[in-house]
Protein backbone atom coordinates (compact mmCIF):
# COMPACT_ATOMS: atom_id res chain seq x y z
CA UNK A 1 0.00 0.00 0.00
CA UNK A 2 0.96 3.80 -0.37
CA UNK A 3 2.76 5.50 2.43
CA UNK A 4 0.25 7.98 3.43
CA UNK A 5 2.73 10.45 4.67
CA UNK A 6 4.01 11.13 1.04
CA UNK A 7 0.61 12.43 0.65
CA UNK A 8 -1.03 16.69 -0.21
CA UNK A 9 -4.57 16.65 -0.56
CA UNK A 10 -5.19 16.83 -5.01
CA UNK A 11 -7.94 19.03 -6.05
CA UNK A 12 -8.49 19.65 -9.84
CA UNK A 13 -7.56 22.88 -11.12
CA UNK A 14 -10.63 25.08 -12.55
CA UNK A 15 -10.21 28.21 -14.49
CA UNK A 16 -8.58 29.21 -17.72
CA UNK A 17 -5.36 29.42 -16.78
CA UNK A 18 -2.74 26.96 -18.40
CA UNK A 19 0.15 24.92 -16.81
CA UNK A 20 0.61 22.83 -19.59
CA UNK A 21 2.04 23.75 -22.82
CA UNK A 22 -1.35 23.09 -24.46
CA UNK A 23 -4.98 22.73 -23.32
CA UNK A 24 -5.06 18.60 -24.24
CA UNK A 25 -2.21 18.53 -21.87
CA UNK A 26 -3.85 20.51 -19.51
CA UNK A 27 -6.92 18.66 -19.61
CA UNK A 28 -5.31 15.59 -19.09
CA UNK A 29 -3.64 16.87 -16.30
CA UNK A 30 -7.03 18.19 -14.74
CA UNK A 31 -8.41 14.44 -15.68
CA UNK A 32 -6.32 12.64 -13.51
CA UNK A 33 -6.33 15.36 -10.65
CA UNK A 34 -10.39 15.11 -10.75
CA UNK A 35 -10.52 11.33 -10.34
CA UNK A 36 -8.23 11.66 -6.75
CA UNK A 37 -10.23 14.75 -5.74
CA UNK A 38 -13.33 12.38 -6.31
CA UNK A 39 -11.80 9.56 -5.39
CA UNK A 40 -12.48 7.26 -2.07
CA UNK A 41 -9.19 7.32 -0.19
CA UNK A 42 -7.05 10.00 -1.94
CA UNK A 43 -4.48 8.91 0.62
CA UNK A 44 -3.54 5.42 -0.69
CA UNK A 45 -4.31 7.28 -4.23
CA UNK A 46 -7.49 4.68 -4.39
CA UNK A 47 -10.40 5.88 -6.74
CA UNK A 48 -13.38 3.44 -6.42
CA UNK A 49 -14.10 -0.58 -6.55
CA UNK A 50 -11.94 -1.06 -3.53
CA UNK A 51 -8.49 -1.43 -5.51
CA UNK A 52 -9.15 0.92 -8.48
CA UNK A 53 -5.83 3.17 -8.34
CA UNK A 54 -4.82 6.34 -10.39
CA UNK A 55 -1.43 5.76 -10.09
CA UNK A 56 1.24 3.14 -8.93
CA UNK A 57 2.40 5.53 -6.18
CA UNK A 58 3.01 9.05 -5.29
CA UNK A 59 6.45 9.61 -6.66
CA UNK A 60 4.83 8.08 -9.77
CA UNK A 61 1.78 10.46 -9.68
CA UNK A 62 4.10 13.35 -9.38
CA UNK A 63 6.89 12.66 -12.07
CA UNK A 64 3.29 11.84 -14.08
CA UNK A 65 2.20 15.40 -13.21
CA UNK A 66 5.88 16.75 -13.85
CA UNK A 67 5.96 15.08 -17.24
CA UNK A 68 2.76 16.82 -18.45
CA UNK A 69 3.41 20.07 -17.55
CA UNK A 70 6.29 19.53 -19.91
CA UNK A 71 4.38 17.70 -22.62
CA UNK A 72 4.90 18.87 -25.73
CA UNK A 73 2.32 18.17 -28.40
CA UNK A 74 3.76 16.23 -30.71
CA UNK A 75 5.25 13.81 -27.78
CA UNK A 76 3.15 10.49 -26.36
CA UNK A 77 3.85 9.89 -22.70
CA UNK A 78 4.00 6.22 -22.01
CA UNK A 79 2.38 4.62 -18.79
CA UNK A 80 2.24 1.10 -17.10
CA UNK A 81 0.08 0.18 -14.84
CA UNK A 82 -0.08 4.17 -13.30
CA UNK A 83 3.82 4.49 -13.50
CA UNK A 84 5.54 6.76 -16.34
CA UNK A 85 7.64 5.08 -18.93
CA UNK A 86 9.08 7.09 -21.53
CA UNK A 87 8.15 10.19 -23.45
CA UNK A 88 8.69 9.78 -27.33
CA UNK A 89 8.46 12.01 -30.36
CA UNK A 90 5.34 11.04 -31.94
CA UNK A 91 3.47 13.83 -33.88
CA UNK A 92 0.92 16.45 -33.44
CA UNK A 93 -2.31 13.79 -34.20
CA UNK A 94 -1.00 11.03 -32.17
CA UNK A 95 -2.34 10.14 -28.52
CA UNK A 96 -0.93 12.24 -26.12
CA UNK A 97 -0.76 9.83 -23.22
CA UNK A 98 -0.71 5.78 -23.93
CA UNK A 99 -1.29 3.16 -21.27
CA UNK A 100 -1.63 -0.35 -20.27
CA UNK A 101 -2.66 -0.98 -16.89
CA UNK A 102 -2.80 -4.48 -14.95
CA UNK A 103 -2.58 -6.63 -18.12
CA UNK A 104 -1.23 -10.40 -16.98
CA UNK A 105 -0.08 -13.11 -19.49
CA UNK A 106 -3.45 -15.35 -19.23
CA UNK A 107 -2.02 -18.10 -16.78
CA UNK A 108 -0.48 -15.90 -14.72
CA UNK A 109 -3.55 -13.79 -14.39
CA UNK A 110 -4.91 -14.52 -10.95
CA UNK A 111 -5.75 -13.15 -7.90
CA UNK A 112 -2.66 -14.35 -6.20
CA UNK A 113 -0.12 -13.04 -8.97
CA UNK A 114 -2.13 -9.72 -8.76
CA UNK A 115 -1.84 -9.72 -5.29
CA UNK A 116 1.93 -10.54 -4.97
CA UNK A 117 3.03 -7.94 -7.81
CA UNK A 118 0.63 -5.70 -6.20
CA UNK A 119 2.48 -5.78 -2.92
CA UNK A 120 5.93 -5.67 -4.91
CA UNK A 121 4.93 -2.35 -6.43
CA UNK A 122 5.05 -3.88 -9.78
CA UNK A 123 1.37 -3.19 -11.38
CA UNK A 124 -1.63 -1.79 -9.98
CA UNK A 125 -5.89 -2.51 -11.01
CA UNK A 126 -6.96 0.68 -12.53
CA UNK A 127 -10.52 -0.20 -12.36
CA UNK A 128 -11.99 1.01 -15.04
CA UNK A 129 -11.73 4.74 -15.26
CA UNK A 130 -9.74 5.26 -12.28
CA UNK A 131 -5.73 4.71 -13.64
CA UNK A 132 -7.54 5.90 -16.93
CA UNK A 133 -8.28 9.54 -15.34
CA UNK A 134 -11.98 9.12 -16.40
CA UNK A 135 -14.00 8.93 -13.25
CA UNK A 136 -16.06 11.81 -12.73
CA UNK A 137 -17.28 10.32 -9.17
CA UNK A 138 -20.60 8.54 -8.79
CA UNK A 139 -22.13 10.54 -11.84
CA UNK A 140 -20.50 7.89 -14.08
CA UNK A 141 -22.73 4.57 -13.68
CA UNK A 142 -25.73 6.93 -12.20
CA UNK A 143 -28.05 7.02 -15.80
CA UNK A 144 -26.70 2.90 -16.44
CA UNK A 145 -28.33 2.05 -13.07
CA UNK A 146 -31.12 4.48 -14.07
CA UNK A 147 -31.71 3.17 -17.52
CA UNK A 148 -31.48 -0.68 -15.83
CA UNK A 149 -34.36 0.40 -13.62
CA UNK A 150 -36.28 2.04 -16.06
CA UNK A 151 -36.13 -1.28 -18.64
CA UNK A 152 -37.33 -3.44 -15.42
CA UNK A 153 -40.50 -0.82 -14.93
CA UNK A 154 -41.29 -1.21 -18.72
CA UNK A 155 -40.88 -5.10 -18.65
CA UNK A 156 -41.89 -6.14 -15.24
CA UNK A 157 -43.88 -3.20 -14.10
CA UNK A 158 -46.02 -1.58 -16.54
CA UNK A 159 -43.35 1.23 -17.09
CA UNK A 160 -43.93 2.97 -13.52
CA UNK A 161 -41.80 2.07 -9.52
CA UNK A 162 -43.82 3.92 -8.22
CA UNK A 163 -44.86 2.03 -5.13
CA UNK A 164 -42.51 -0.45 -6.07
CA UNK A 165 -39.16 -1.60 -3.41
CA UNK A 166 -35.83 -1.50 -4.33
CA UNK A 167 -32.95 -3.72 -1.90
CA UNK A 168 -29.75 -3.14 -2.47
CA UNK A 169 -25.51 -3.00 -0.70
CA UNK A 170 -22.67 -0.66 -1.04
CA UNK A 171 -22.86 2.90 -1.19
CA UNK A 172 -18.81 3.34 -2.24
CA UNK A 173 -17.65 5.21 -5.43
CA UNK A 174 -20.02 3.46 -7.89
CA UNK A 175 -22.44 1.92 -5.63
CA UNK A 176 -23.00 5.35 -3.94
CA UNK A 177 -25.02 5.99 -7.32
CA UNK A 178 -27.96 3.77 -6.46
CA UNK A 179 -29.90 5.65 -4.01
CA UNK A 180 -30.49 8.76 -6.77
CA UNK A 181 -30.73 6.64 -9.50
CA UNK A 182 -33.79 4.70 -7.25
CA UNK A 183 -35.68 7.90 -6.24
CA UNK A 184 -34.39 9.65 -10.21
CA UNK A 185 -37.03 6.04 -11.25
CA UNK A 186 -39.58 7.04 -8.00
CA UNK A 187 -39.06 3.61 -6.18
CA UNK A 188 -38.30 3.39 -2.24
CA UNK A 189 -34.68 1.82 -2.27
CA UNK A 190 -32.50 0.12 0.76
CA UNK A 191 -29.27 0.37 0.58
CA UNK A 192 -27.15 -1.55 3.12
CA UNK A 193 -23.21 -0.26 4.10
CA UNK A 194 -20.97 -1.43 6.47
CA UNK A 195 -19.12 1.62 7.29
CA UNK A 196 -20.78 4.97 8.34
CA UNK A 197 -18.40 7.27 6.87
CA UNK A 198 -19.49 6.18 3.56
CA UNK A 199 -23.50 6.69 4.34
CA UNK A 200 -22.85 10.13 5.34
CA UNK A 201 -20.28 10.74 1.96
CA UNK A 202 -23.49 10.00 -0.02
CA UNK A 203 -25.99 12.13 2.00
CA UNK A 204 -23.44 15.07 2.08
CA UNK A 205 -23.08 14.58 -1.97
CA UNK A 206 -26.96 14.95 -2.26
CA UNK A 207 -27.13 11.16 -3.56
CA UNK A 208 -29.15 9.24 -0.57
CA UNK A 209 -31.47 10.86 1.69
CA UNK A 210 -31.77 9.27 5.04
CA UNK A 211 -29.89 7.01 6.98
CA UNK A 212 -30.25 4.84 10.03
CA UNK A 213 -29.14 1.43 12.08
CA UNK A 214 -32.07 0.10 12.49
CA UNK A 215 -33.61 -2.25 10.28
CA UNK A 216 -37.46 -1.75 11.75
CA UNK A 217 -37.13 2.26 11.24
CA UNK A 218 -35.85 1.39 7.77
CA UNK A 219 -38.55 -1.12 6.42
CA UNK A 220 -40.82 1.25 8.18
CA UNK A 221 -39.90 4.01 6.17
CA UNK A 222 -40.19 1.80 2.62
CA UNK A 223 -43.33 0.60 3.62
CA UNK A 224 -44.83 4.20 4.28
CA UNK A 225 -43.28 5.27 0.94
CA UNK A 226 -44.37 2.43 -0.95
CA UNK A 227 -47.94 3.12 0.62
CA UNK A 228 -47.81 6.75 -0.48
CA UNK A 229 -46.17 5.53 -4.02
CA UNK A 230 -42.96 8.52 -3.31
CA UNK A 231 -39.62 7.96 -4.14
CA UNK A 232 -37.38 7.46 -1.16
CA UNK A 233 -33.65 6.52 -0.50
CA UNK A 234 -32.68 4.82 2.92
CA UNK A 235 -28.88 4.22 3.89
CA UNK A 236 -29.12 1.19 6.78
CA UNK A 237 -26.16 0.69 8.57
CA UNK A 238 -25.28 -3.20 8.41
CA UNK A 239 -23.71 -6.13 6.46
CA UNK A 240 -25.61 -7.52 3.19
CA UNK A 241 -25.00 -10.70 4.60
CA UNK A 242 -26.89 -10.58 7.33
CA UNK A 243 -29.69 -8.54 6.68
CA UNK A 244 -30.31 -10.07 3.24
CA UNK A 245 -30.90 -13.64 4.66
CA UNK A 246 -33.14 -11.70 7.79
CA UNK A 247 -35.31 -10.34 5.24
CA UNK A 248 -35.58 -13.50 3.03
CA UNK A 249 -36.23 -15.41 6.74
CA UNK A 250 -39.34 -12.83 7.31
CA UNK A 251 -41.10 -13.41 4.08
CA UNK A 252 -40.33 -9.72 3.13
CA UNK A 253 -39.91 -10.18 -0.63
CA UNK A 254 -38.95 -6.60 -2.29
CA UNK A 255 -39.71 -5.95 -5.95
CA UNK A 256 -36.12 -5.64 -7.63
CA UNK A 257 -32.38 -6.87 -5.39
CA UNK A 258 -29.23 -6.14 -6.21
CA UNK A 259 -26.39 -5.67 -4.64
CA UNK A 260 -23.46 -3.27 -5.88
CA UNK A 261 -20.51 -4.17 -2.99
CA UNK A 262 -17.14 -4.87 -4.24
CA UNK A 263 -18.06 -8.77 -3.84
CA UNK A 264 -15.29 -8.93 -6.76
CA UNK A 265 -12.66 -8.84 -4.45
CA UNK A 266 -12.99 -11.26 -1.28
CA UNK A 267 -9.66 -9.79 0.26
CA UNK A 268 -9.52 -5.94 -0.11
CA UNK A 269 -13.37 -5.62 -0.85
CA UNK A 270 -16.42 -7.12 0.40
CA UNK A 271 -16.74 -7.29 4.13
CA UNK A 272 -17.69 -10.20 5.89
CA UNK A 273 -20.46 -11.01 8.86
CA UNK A 274 -19.55 -10.23 12.08
CA UNK A 275 -16.24 -7.66 10.82
CA UNK A 276 -16.16 -4.16 10.79
CA UNK A 277 -13.32 -2.88 7.84
CA UNK A 278 -10.69 -1.94 10.92
CA UNK A 279 -11.44 -6.17 11.57
CA UNK A 280 -11.04 -7.00 7.99
CA UNK A 281 -7.68 -4.99 7.99
CA UNK A 282 -6.22 -6.66 10.78
CA UNK A 283 -6.77 -9.69 9.87
CA UNK A 284 -6.31 -9.25 6.26
CA UNK A 285 -2.56 -8.65 7.27
CA UNK A 286 -2.41 -11.67 9.98
CA UNK A 287 -4.18 -14.50 8.27
CA UNK A 288 -5.62 -13.55 4.71
CA UNK A 289 -7.12 -16.87 3.71
CA UNK A 290 -9.03 -16.87 6.77
CA UNK A 291 -10.37 -13.24 5.82
CA UNK A 292 -11.34 -14.59 2.07
CA UNK A 293 -12.63 -17.69 3.48
CA UNK A 294 -15.15 -15.85 5.80
CA UNK A 295 -15.58 -13.57 3.28
CA UNK A 296 -17.01 -16.32 0.64
CA UNK A 297 -19.13 -17.92 3.00
CA UNK A 298 -20.64 -14.28 3.75
CA UNK A 299 -21.40 -14.05 -0.12
CA UNK A 300 -22.76 -17.43 -0.37
CA UNK A 301 -25.28 -16.33 2.66
CA UNK A 302 -26.09 -13.70 0.48
CA UNK A 303 -26.71 -14.72 -2.72
CA UNK A 304 -28.44 -17.85 -1.44
CA UNK A 305 -30.72 -14.83 -0.04
CA UNK A 306 -30.79 -12.97 -3.54
CA UNK A 307 -32.11 -16.68 -5.13
CA UNK A 308 -35.01 -17.00 -2.32
CA UNK A 309 -35.94 -13.30 -3.29
CA UNK A 310 -36.15 -14.47 -6.75
CA UNK A 311 -38.04 -17.50 -5.82
CA UNK A 312 -40.57 -15.36 -4.05
CA UNK A 313 -40.98 -13.32 -7.13
CA UNK A 314 -38.19 -10.05 -6.63
CA UNK A 315 -36.41 -9.06 -10.09
CA UNK A 316 -32.96 -10.00 -9.10
CA UNK A 317 -29.56 -9.01 -10.83
CA UNK A 318 -26.37 -8.88 -10.60
CA UNK A 319 -24.92 -5.35 -11.01
CA UNK A 320 -21.55 -6.28 -12.05
CA UNK A 321 -19.49 -6.91 -9.33
CA UNK A 322 -19.14 -10.63 -9.79
CA UNK A 323 -20.87 -11.79 -6.97
CA UNK A 324 -22.60 -14.69 -8.86
CA UNK A 325 -18.63 -16.06 -9.34
CA UNK A 326 -17.91 -15.57 -5.46
CA UNK A 327 -20.88 -17.26 -4.94
CA UNK A 328 -20.44 -20.24 -7.45
CA UNK A 329 -17.20 -20.78 -6.08
CA UNK A 330 -18.26 -20.79 -2.17
CA UNK A 331 -20.49 -23.56 -3.10
CA UNK A 332 -24.03 -21.89 -4.40
CA UNK A 333 -24.53 -23.91 -7.34
CA UNK A 334 -27.80 -22.01 -8.53
CA UNK A 335 -25.88 -18.76 -8.58
CA UNK A 336 -25.68 -18.15 -12.70
CA UNK A 337 -29.85 -18.56 -12.37
CA UNK A 338 -29.67 -14.93 -11.30
CA UNK A 339 -29.36 -12.36 -14.41
CA UNK A 340 -26.36 -10.07 -15.39
CA UNK A 341 -27.74 -6.30 -16.08
CA UNK A 342 -25.95 -6.25 -19.54
CA UNK A 343 -27.57 -9.10 -20.62
CA UNK A 344 -30.99 -8.80 -19.51
CA UNK A 345 -31.40 -5.13 -19.63
CA UNK A 346 -29.24 -2.95 -21.61
CA UNK A 347 -27.71 -5.03 -24.60
CA UNK A 348 -30.32 -3.55 -26.76
CA UNK A 349 -28.77 -0.64 -26.52
CA UNK A 350 -25.64 -1.86 -25.98
CA UNK A 351 -25.91 -3.67 -29.27
CA UNK A 352 -26.74 0.00 -31.26
CA UNK A 353 -23.20 1.59 -29.43
CA UNK A 354 -25.73 3.67 -27.16
CA UNK A 355 -23.57 3.52 -23.93
CA UNK A 356 -22.01 6.04 -21.36
CA UNK A 357 -20.51 8.71 -22.64
CA UNK A 358 -19.46 11.22 -20.28
CA UNK A 359 -18.27 15.04 -20.72
CA UNK A 360 -16.35 17.10 -18.36
CA UNK A 361 -16.55 20.87 -18.21
CA UNK A 362 -12.15 21.52 -17.63
CA UNK A 363 -13.06 25.49 -16.71
CA UNK A 364 -14.89 24.14 -13.70
CA UNK A 365 -17.93 25.84 -14.40
CA UNK A 366 -21.14 24.20 -14.10
CA UNK A 367 -22.52 26.81 -15.91
CA UNK A 368 -20.98 25.23 -19.31
CA UNK A 369 -22.50 21.74 -18.40
CA UNK A 370 -25.94 23.57 -18.11
CA UNK A 371 -25.11 25.67 -22.03
CA UNK A 372 -24.52 22.08 -23.10
CA UNK A 373 -27.63 20.69 -21.60
CA UNK A 374 -29.98 23.36 -23.13
CA UNK A 375 -28.04 22.29 -26.16
CA UNK A 376 -29.33 18.88 -26.25
CA UNK A 377 -32.41 19.33 -25.34
CA UNK A 378 -32.98 21.97 -28.21
CA UNK A 379 -30.93 19.96 -30.96
CA UNK A 380 -31.74 16.37 -29.67
CA UNK A 381 -35.26 17.10 -29.16
CA UNK A 382 -36.17 13.88 -30.77
CA UNK A 383 -34.04 11.18 -28.79
CA UNK A 384 -36.27 10.63 -25.59
CA UNK A 385 -33.50 8.36 -23.43
CA UNK A 386 -30.99 11.39 -24.04
CA UNK A 387 -33.96 14.47 -23.09
CA UNK A 388 -35.37 12.35 -20.54
CA UNK A 389 -32.16 11.75 -18.60
CA UNK A 390 -31.18 15.37 -19.15
CA UNK A 391 -34.16 16.97 -17.97
CA UNK A 392 -33.53 14.62 -14.45
CA UNK A 393 -29.97 14.59 -14.45
CA UNK A 394 -30.16 18.91 -14.84
CA UNK A 395 -32.79 18.86 -12.05
CA UNK A 396 -31.40 16.44 -9.56
CA UNK A 397 -27.65 15.31 -9.88
CA UNK A 398 -25.31 17.38 -7.68
CA UNK A 399 -21.70 18.41 -9.33
CA UNK A 400 -18.92 15.83 -7.91
CA UNK A 401 -15.60 17.69 -8.93
CA UNK A 402 -14.99 18.94 -12.57
CA UNK A 403 -18.79 19.35 -13.89
CA UNK A 404 -19.39 16.95 -16.03
CA UNK A 405 -22.31 14.98 -17.20
CA UNK A 406 -22.73 11.40 -18.18
CA UNK A 407 -25.15 10.89 -20.93
CA UNK A 408 -25.68 7.19 -23.23
CA UNK A 409 -25.40 8.58 -26.99
CA UNK A 410 -24.89 6.51 -29.55
CA UNK A 411 -22.93 6.46 -33.18
CA UNK A 412 -23.08 9.79 -34.49
CA UNK A 413 -25.22 11.21 -32.32
CA UNK A 414 -21.90 11.12 -30.10
CA UNK A 415 -20.12 13.25 -32.81
CA UNK A 416 -22.36 15.79 -33.54
CA UNK A 417 -22.80 16.83 -29.91
CA UNK A 418 -19.03 16.79 -29.53
CA UNK A 419 -18.23 18.88 -32.51
CA UNK A 420 -21.39 21.29 -31.35
CA UNK A 421 -19.78 21.94 -28.25
CA UNK A 422 -16.24 22.56 -29.97
CA UNK A 423 -18.04 25.25 -32.15
CA UNK A 424 -19.35 27.11 -28.76
CA UNK A 425 -15.86 26.56 -26.91
CA UNK A 426 -14.30 28.01 -30.35
CA UNK A 427 -16.97 30.66 -30.18
CA UNK A 428 -16.33 31.67 -26.25
CA UNK A 429 -19.69 30.56 -25.10
CA UNK A 430 -18.10 28.27 -22.80
CA UNK A 431 -15.71 29.07 -19.72
CA UNK A 432 -13.23 26.69 -20.93
CA UNK A 433 -12.50 23.42 -23.17
CA UNK A 434 -14.49 20.06 -22.27
CA UNK A 435 -12.95 16.80 -22.60
CA UNK A 436 -15.20 14.00 -23.87
CA UNK A 437 -14.30 10.51 -23.06
CA UNK A 438 -16.91 7.13 -22.12
CA UNK A 439 -16.64 4.06 -19.39
CA UNK A 440 -15.00 1.54 -20.41
CA UNK A 441 -17.95 -0.57 -20.14
CA UNK A 442 -18.89 0.51 -23.65
CA UNK A 443 -20.36 -1.56 -26.55
CA UNK A 444 -17.00 -2.05 -28.10
CA UNK A 445 -14.71 -1.90 -25.08
CA UNK A 446 -15.00 -4.69 -23.18
CA UNK A 447 -14.71 -8.42 -22.63
CA UNK A 448 -15.72 -9.49 -19.53
CA UNK A 449 -17.65 -12.65 -20.00
CA UNK A 450 -19.10 -12.44 -16.06
CA UNK A 451 -20.29 -9.04 -16.77
CA UNK A 452 -20.52 -7.28 -19.99
CA UNK A 453 -20.11 -10.52 -22.57
CA UNK A 454 -21.73 -12.61 -20.82
CA UNK A 455 -24.15 -14.92 -23.07
CA UNK A 456 -23.62 -13.17 -26.57
CA UNK A 457 -25.03 -14.30 -29.20
CA UNK A 458 -22.42 -16.31 -30.69
CA UNK A 459 -20.81 -17.22 -27.33
CA UNK A 460 -17.62 -14.89 -28.27
CA UNK A 461 -17.50 -13.94 -24.86
CA UNK A 462 -14.71 -14.38 -23.66
CA UNK A 463 -12.89 -13.14 -27.06
CA UNK A 464 -10.52 -9.89 -25.48
CA UNK A 465 -9.55 -9.12 -29.10
CA UNK A 466 -12.13 -6.71 -29.01
CA UNK A 467 -10.91 -3.56 -26.40
CA UNK A 468 -7.56 -4.50 -28.19
CA UNK A 469 -8.95 -3.22 -31.77
CA UNK A 470 -10.71 -0.73 -30.40
CA UNK A 471 -7.70 0.92 -28.19
CA UNK A 472 -5.62 0.29 -31.31
CA UNK A 473 -8.11 1.94 -33.45
CA UNK A 474 -8.54 4.88 -31.38
CA UNK A 475 -4.52 5.18 -31.75
CA UNK A 476 -5.16 5.67 -35.08
CA UNK A 477 -8.05 7.67 -35.08
CA UNK A 478 -5.85 10.80 -33.41
CA UNK A 479 -7.70 10.17 -29.52
CA UNK A 480 -5.56 12.31 -27.14
CA UNK A 481 -5.13 9.48 -24.24
CA UNK A 482 -5.74 5.79 -25.44
CA UNK A 483 -5.76 2.95 -22.52
CA UNK A 484 -5.96 -0.64 -22.08
CA UNK A 485 -6.99 -2.47 -19.14
CA UNK A 486 -7.35 -5.91 -17.86
CA UNK A 487 -8.86 -7.19 -14.42
CA UNK A 488 -7.02 -6.66 -10.81
CA UNK A 489 -7.44 -8.12 -7.36
CA UNK A 490 -11.11 -10.22 -7.90
CA UNK A 491 -11.53 -9.31 -11.37
CA UNK A 492 -7.79 -10.79 -12.59
CA UNK A 493 -8.54 -13.34 -15.65
CA UNK A 494 -12.25 -11.72 -15.99
CA UNK A 495 -11.78 -8.90 -18.15
CA UNK A 496 -10.21 -6.73 -20.45
CA UNK A 497 -10.98 -3.26 -21.32
CA UNK A 498 -10.19 0.27 -23.34
CA UNK A 499 -10.65 3.65 -22.61
CA UNK A 500 -10.62 7.25 -24.39
CA UNK A 501 -10.26 10.64 -24.01
CA UNK A 502 -10.30 13.54 -26.32
CA UNK A 503 -10.21 16.69 -25.47
CA UNK A 504 -12.73 19.81 -27.18
CA UNK A 505 -10.50 22.68 -27.00
CA UNK A 506 -11.97 24.73 -29.70
CA UNK A 507 -9.56 24.36 -32.37
CA UNK A 508 -10.15 22.86 -35.91
CA UNK A 509 -7.24 20.48 -34.90
CA UNK A 510 -9.79 19.16 -32.29
CA UNK A 511 -12.65 18.77 -34.69
CA UNK A 512 -11.26 16.20 -36.40
CA UNK A 513 -9.62 14.33 -33.55
CA UNK A 514 -13.08 14.31 -32.20
CA UNK A 515 -15.02 13.43 -35.10
CA UNK A 516 -12.69 10.48 -36.38
CA UNK A 517 -12.03 8.96 -32.88
CA UNK A 518 -15.78 9.09 -31.71
CA UNK A 519 -17.13 8.01 -35.10
CA UNK A 520 -14.54 5.16 -34.82
CA UNK A 521 -14.85 4.56 -31.13
CA UNK A 522 -18.96 3.50 -31.76
CA UNK A 523 -18.07 2.22 -35.81
CA UNK A 524 -16.05 -0.64 -34.31
CA UNK A 525 -18.99 -1.18 -31.17
CA UNK A 526 -21.38 -1.92 -33.61
CA UNK A 527 -19.28 -4.16 -35.45
CA UNK A 528 -18.38 -6.02 -32.91
CA UNK A 529 -22.38 -6.52 -32.02
CA UNK A 530 -23.19 -7.17 -36.06
CA UNK A 531 -20.09 -9.79 -36.08
CA UNK A 532 -22.04 -11.61 -32.95
CA UNK A 533 -25.13 -11.72 -35.10
CA UNK A 534 -27.14 -8.98 -33.56
CA UNK A 535 -29.71 -7.61 -36.25
CA UNK A 536 -30.13 -4.41 -34.67
CA UNK A 537 -26.32 -3.58 -34.66
CA UNK A 538 -26.37 -5.21 -38.54
CA UNK A 539 -29.26 -2.57 -39.30
CA UNK A 540 -27.53 0.09 -37.38
CA UNK A 541 -24.42 -0.40 -39.52
CA UNK A 542 -26.61 -0.26 -42.85
CA UNK A 543 -28.21 3.01 -41.68
CA UNK A 544 -25.33 4.52 -40.81
CA UNK A 545 -22.92 3.68 -43.38
CA UNK A 546 -20.45 1.66 -40.83
CA UNK A 547 -18.37 0.12 -43.72
CA UNK A 548 -18.97 -3.93 -42.80
CA UNK A 549 -17.12 -6.09 -44.07
CA UNK A 550 -18.91 -9.80 -44.26
CA UNK A 551 -16.67 -12.60 -44.77
CA UNK A 552 -18.88 -15.06 -45.03
CA UNK A 553 -18.55 -14.97 -48.86
CA UNK A 554 -21.97 -13.58 -49.28
CA UNK A 555 -22.72 -10.49 -51.10
CA UNK A 556 -21.61 -7.57 -48.23
CA UNK A 557 -23.84 -4.37 -46.78
CA UNK A 558 -22.48 -1.85 -48.13
CA UNK A 559 -22.20 -3.34 -51.59
CA UNK A 560 -17.78 -3.21 -51.57
CA UNK A 561 -17.83 -6.67 -51.99
CA UNK A 562 -18.06 -5.48 -55.95
CA UNK A 563 -15.09 -3.48 -54.93
CA UNK A 564 -13.02 -6.28 -53.44
CA UNK A 565 -13.73 -8.75 -56.08
CA UNK A 566 -12.36 -6.49 -58.95
CA UNK A 567 -8.76 -6.24 -56.52
CA UNK A 568 -9.33 -10.02 -56.40
CA UNK A 569 -9.24 -10.22 -60.34
P1 LIG B 1 -16.19 0.56 -3.43
O1 LIG B 1 -15.14 -0.35 -2.96
O2 LIG B 1 -15.91 2.01 -3.57
O3 LIG B 1 -17.48 0.40 -2.50
C1 LIG B 1 -18.00 -0.85 -2.11
C2 LIG B 1 -18.81 -0.65 -0.83
O4 LIG B 1 -19.38 -1.89 -0.42
C3 LIG B 1 -17.96 -0.13 0.32
O5 LIG B 1 -18.49 1.09 0.76
C4 LIG B 1 -18.07 -1.23 1.37
O6 LIG B 1 -18.09 -0.75 2.68
C5 LIG B 1 -19.39 -1.89 1.00
N1 LIG B 1 -19.47 -3.28 1.49
C6 LIG B 1 -18.52 -4.23 1.40
N2 LIG B 1 -18.97 -5.38 1.94
C7 LIG B 1 -20.24 -5.14 2.35
C8 LIG B 1 -21.23 -5.95 2.96
N3 LIG B 1 -21.00 -7.23 3.27
N4 LIG B 1 -22.44 -5.39 3.25
C9 LIG B 1 -22.69 -4.09 2.94
N5 LIG B 1 -21.77 -3.27 2.37
C10 LIG B 1 -20.56 -3.80 2.07
O7 LIG B 1 -16.69 -0.06 -4.82
P2 LIG B 1 -17.60 0.62 -5.97
O8 LIG B 1 -16.75 1.48 -6.81
O9 LIG B 1 -18.82 1.18 -5.36
O10 LIG B 1 -17.94 -0.67 -6.84
C11 LIG B 1 -18.74 -1.70 -6.27
C12 LIG B 1 -18.78 -2.90 -7.20
O11 LIG B 1 -19.47 -2.56 -8.41
C13 LIG B 1 -17.39 -3.36 -7.63
O12 LIG B 1 -17.37 -4.76 -7.67
C14 LIG B 1 -17.24 -2.77 -9.00
O13 LIG B 1 -16.33 -3.46 -9.80
C15 LIG B 1 -18.66 -2.88 -9.51
N6 LIG B 1 -18.96 -1.90 -10.58
C16 LIG B 1 -19.96 -2.13 -11.43
C17 LIG B 1 -20.25 -1.17 -12.41
C18 LIG B 1 -21.35 -1.32 -13.37
O14 LIG B 1 -21.30 -0.73 -14.44
N7 LIG B 1 -22.39 -2.01 -13.04
C19 LIG B 1 -19.53 -0.02 -12.50
C20 LIG B 1 -18.55 0.19 -11.59
C21 LIG B 1 -18.28 -0.73 -10.62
Amino acid sequence: MTDGTEWTPIRAERGSGLRCKGWRQEALLRMLENVLENGENQKELIVYASLGKAARNWPAYRAIVRTLLELEEDETLVIQSGKPIGVFRTHARAPLVVMANCNLVGRWATSEHFYDLQEKGLIIWGGLTAAAWQYIGSQGVIQGTYEIFRSIARLRFGGDLRGRFVLTAGLGGMGGAQPLAGTLAEAAILCVEVPEDRIDKRIRAGYLQRKTDSLEEALDWIAEAIRARVPLSVGLLGNAAEIYPELAGRGVVPDIVTDQTSAHDLLYGYVPSGYTPARAAEVRASDPERLQADAGASVAREVEAMLAFKEAGAVVFDNGNNIRTQALKHGVAGAFEIDIFTEAFLRPLFARAIGPFRWIALSGDPADIRVIDDYILREFADNEIAVNWIRLAGAHVPVEGLPARIGWFGHGDRTRLALAVNRLVREGRLAGPVAFSRDHLDAGAMAHPNIMTERMKDGSDAVADWPLLNAMLNCSSMADLVAIHSGGGGYAGYMTSAGVTIVADGTIASDERLRTALDNDTGIGVLRYADAGYEASVDEAERKGIRRIKADGKADDNGRNELARTHEA
